[in-house]
Parts: C-alpha cells; sequence; structure tokens
C-alpha cells in the first residue's frame, strides 16, 4: 500500500523518473515469481526470499547488512546502503559529539555557578582520533575531522589511502592506531571479525580518559570491559548510539552511568530523497547490464 512505501513512495518515483526506469511499487504481489527488484528494511516483512524466484537484486535501505547478510534463502545479490544523506548525517553526529568532549562543553552547560574558571581547551590539533573503519562512513568522517585539524589515524582490513588521515590496516595496525588516542571512533560493520574489537586490551591502549564514540554497531564493544575501563578512569566517557540490544533496557548500566552518553541509535538514518537516488541509480545499472555498486560481499560479511 501506499501507505507501507511512505515517504520512499514520492522519492522513488521521482528518482526513477530520473533514470528514465518505468517502476511499479507493490508491497503485496500474487505471484512474487514476477518482482524484479527488492527494496529491504530489517523491520520488513520478508524474511524468506525463496519465493522471489526473478528478483534481480536485493536492495537494503540500511547500511548495516549483519542481518541479513547471512539469511540462507538469499541467493540474489545484496546491495548496501551508501546515501549522501546518511553519511552527511553520521558526519554531524561524530563531530557533534568529539567537539562535545574536545572543548569540554559540558564542564559549561552543566556547572555554570558563578565561579570564574578560565581554562582554555587545547587545539583540535593536539588531539589524536582512531577511527576504526574508513568506508564510506568513516572516511568521509575522518576527513571532516581533519578538516579540523584533528589528527586522525584510521583503521581497515585493506590498506587505505584517505587524504589528510594517517591510515593503517592489519593487526599491527589496530594497535598503532589506537596507542595514545584520545577519542576512539568505531564504524566497523559487524562482523565475526569485529565483534569486541574494543575489549580489555585494546581499551588500554588509547591514553587515559580517552573518549569512545560507538555509532558503528553495539557488539564492536565488550560491555564489560568498557564499564571496567570507566570505573578505574582508562575510558572518560563513552558516547554509545548502538547497543546488543535495542531498545537498550531501561535497567541496562549505561543509562545512568555518568561517564555514559546513550542516543538511541540515531547517529545517522537513510534519508528517502537520498536513499531513491542511490536505489534507481543501482537499478538502471543493473537493467543496462552494468555492474551494481555497494554489492555486498558475503564472505566478508559487509
Ligand atoms: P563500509 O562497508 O563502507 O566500511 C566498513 C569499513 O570497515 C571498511 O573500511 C572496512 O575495511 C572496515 N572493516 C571491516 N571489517 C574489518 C576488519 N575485520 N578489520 C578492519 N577493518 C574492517 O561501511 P559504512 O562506512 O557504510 O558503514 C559502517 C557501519 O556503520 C555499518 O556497517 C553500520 O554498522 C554502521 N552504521 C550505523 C548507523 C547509525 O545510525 N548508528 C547508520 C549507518 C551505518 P575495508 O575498507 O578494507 O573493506
Amino acid at each position: 500500500s501506499a501507505e507501507q512505501w511512505g515517504p520512499y513512495r514520492p522519492a522513488l518515483t521521482r528518482a526513477f523518473e530520473a533514470e528514465g526506469l518505468d517502476v511499479e511499487l507493490v508491497t503485496e504481489v500474487e505471484d512474487p515469481a514476477t518482482v524484479d527488484y527488492i527494496v529491504h528494511s530489517p523491520s520488513g516483512p520478508i524474511r524468506d526470499f525463496t519465493p522471489y524466484t526473478g528478483a534481480k537484486a536485493v536492495l537494503s535501505l540500511w547500511a548495516g547488512v549483519e542481518e541479513i547478510v547471512g539469511n540462507a534463502t538469499l541467493t540474489q545479490p545484496l546491495v548496501r546502503m551508501v546515501d549522501a544523506g546518511l553519511t552527511e548525517g553520521m558526519v554531524e553526529w561524530v563531530t557533534g559529539h568529539v567537539l562535545r568532549h574536545h572543548l569540554g562543553m559540558d564542564d559549561h552547560i552543566l556547572n555554570q555557578d558563578g565561579t570564574w574558571r578560565p581554562v582554555a581547551p587545547p587545539l583540535a590539533r593536539q588531539r589524536r582520533v582512531a577511527l576504526l573503519g574508513l568506508g564510506a562512513l568513516g572516511s568521509a568522517v575522518g576527513q571532516a575531522l581533519a578538516a579540523l585539524n584533528f589528527q586522525v589515524t584510521g583503521w581497515s582490513r585493506s590498506a587505505h589511502e584517505v587524504p589528510g588521515l594517517q591510515c593503517l590496516s592489519g593487526d599491527e595496525g589496530l594497535e598503532a592506531t589506537l596507542k595514545g588516542a584520545d577519542f576512539v571512533i568505531l564504524l566497523l560493520p559487524l562482523t565475526p571479525q569485529t565483534i569486541d574489537v574494543m575489549n580489555a586490551r585494546t581499551m588500554a591502549l588509547p591514553t587515559r580518559g580517552a573518549v569512545i564514540l560507538n555509532p558503528g554497531r553495539g557488539p564492536l564493544i565488550d560491555d564489560a570491559a568498557l564499564l571496567k575501563a570507566l570505573e578505574d578512569g582508562q575510558i572518560g566517557h563513552a558516547t554509545l548510539d548502538v547497543f546488543r540490544t535495542e531498545p537498550l533496557p531501561p535497567e541496562h548500566p549505561f543509562w545512568a552511568h555518568p561517564k555514559v552518553t546513550v542516543t538511541p541509535h540515531i547517529a545517522s538514518e537513510t534519508r528517502p530523497v537520498t536513499a531513491a537516488l542511490a536505489i534507481a541509480a543501482n537499478i538502471r545499472r543493473s537493467e543496462d547490464g552494468e555492474p551494481m555498486m555497494h554489492v555486498v560481499d558475503r564472505a566478508r560479511g559487509y
């Protein structure tokens, strides 16, 4: 129904028109075998892709595909969402939360008590940022922070070059990236290799009192190790957008923890207008026999 496509209906209609595509948007079909493309959200109804025998691709509305990548019934190419709006939103969330801690904003906002404390913060050029993940989101975030003069070291699975950033990869790369960092930003996908990447050992590497920002996925952090590191002062603050269980249960210790900021998985969201452009461009490529962009590598899991 029109309601189910919501704001995606007008956005997709315009984007398909612009690509010269004649597409009918449907939610319920009598014969699933007639469907050419599936636009997928983890909150949507499709769990079993078997009946969609004619589908040429599944286009995820989400950037993170951990919930669908292992689905054995999914045999079609899986495309993840890379959307200009999603990227911009993530750059804003990370930059805002880094600047909050860098400038010590809480001291002034929460402690306005008539005492004049003229302590200026250091410049960004004196702060080291460890950025785990140099993909669509990580590289944009890294460049935004580098443009503010933060010293950014990025880490990825394969070697990368991102202007303005020092880029490292591999196990030794992780250690060198984290060592002495004032900020640790997690923008890795959730895979068997990235679970608990921040654990008791790796959390000991940043500078004492470092701030962790996790807009990636909850299981990237060993929660018990984080609580311990916050307690003993090794980690000064954690700003977390994603959690092992979402919504974060009301009784979870993160909610009331003075050194934890919880945001409810809103670091960035897929924006219908820009996401529709990405979907339409990919379908046009597929129809023209060109390779689609951002196809997930099932073996890698992202
Ligand atoms: P990409 O796939 O573009 O980038 C992933 C990056 O992580 C790549 O640089 C990749 O390395 C690196 N990586 C993956 N596995 C490893 C590993 N084992 N060791 C080292 N590096 C690794 O993803 P995006 O940038 O688009 O998104 C990142 C994640 O952000 C998503 O998977 C999702 O979980 C999260 N997200 C959260 C949102 C929110 O609102 N909180 C919104 C959108 C996304 P390489 O480049 O070598 O492949």
